[in-house]
């Protein structure tokens, strides 16, 4: 689905992604982790198209992103793909329900009653139906994630970028929040998701680990149960 070129991206002297390629096919889950500083939400926002590398291509199902005029770009990237962030950045004036929505109205891509439908079912499935009529300082940090999930999914994307989405939360909303997006992955959908906690990498597939920069290691997880234990294992081999 995404094949990533080549990329590097430097900041003055300090070259912050150097030389990453890597594959994300479909229904992959991807888990990125790394150091702090190590360049793992700037190889987010490069393959998601939000922050152009200097060097290097995303190639997204053909599409050569980083060749599409903004408009065209800002177009693909709402009818493609979702983002979560560690901070919801839910807009303060609106109900959680009209945030969700937002997206769908600004891709203008279905009808209002289908848009709506769709918020209702994914709150539905996300356990924050009650929470619709709310305003975003009335929920806790753990349904503000889940919401932000139900508004990243409104455009029935191919894939949910994420870039520590549980990192403000305590372990119990955190688990919950895996779980949902464990459900969403079985489902069908792509997800890539920057963590630093080793429990949250072990519900994904594959694990790459970042450091300085580069791509210095990848894992394939293939059994559950044992997935946290093989990632701690190979954690001290990198
Ligand atoms: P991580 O997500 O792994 O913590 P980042 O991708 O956020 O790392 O950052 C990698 C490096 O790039 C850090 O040293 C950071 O200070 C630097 N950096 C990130 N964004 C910018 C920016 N806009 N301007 C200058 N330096 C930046
Ligand atoms: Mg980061």
């Amino acid at each position: 689905m995404i094949k990533v070129k080549n990329i590097s991206k430097s900041y003055k002297d300090a070259i912050v992604l150097n030389n990453v390629s890597l594959e994300i096919n479909k229904g992959d889950f991807t888990a990125v982790m790394g150091p702090s500083g190590s360049g793992k939400s700037t190889l987010l926002y490069s393959i998601s198209s939000m922050d152009n590398p200097d060097e290097g291509e995303v190639i997204f199902e053909g599409i050569d992103v980083y060749k599409l005029s903004e408009s065209e770009l800002s177009k693909f990237r709402l009818n493609k793909m979702g983002f979560v962030f560690q901070n919801s950045q839910m807009l303060k004036n609106l109900s959680i329900f009209d945030n969700i929505i937002l997206p769908g109205m600004v891709a203008k891509r279905e009808s209002i009653e289908v848009v709506r439908a769709r918020a209702t079912e994914l709150m539905s499935k996300m356990g924050i139906e009650d929470i619709k009529d709310r305003d975003i300082r009335e929920v806790s940090g753990g349904q503000l994630q889940r919401a932000a999930i139900c508004r990243a999914m409104i455009n029935s994307p191919e894939i949910l970028f994420m870039d520590e989405p549980t990192g403000a939360l305590n372990s119990e909303a955190a688990s919950q929040v895996m779980e949902i997006l464990k459900k969403l992955n079985q489902e069908g959908i792509s997800i890539m998701l920057v963590t630093h906690d080793a429990k949250m990498a072990s519900m994904a597939k594959k694990v790459i680990y970042i450091k300085d920069g580069k791509l210095a290691g990848e894992i394939k997880l293939s059994n559950e149960k044992e997935a946290l234990a093989e990632i701690d294992l190979w954690l001290k081999t990198i």
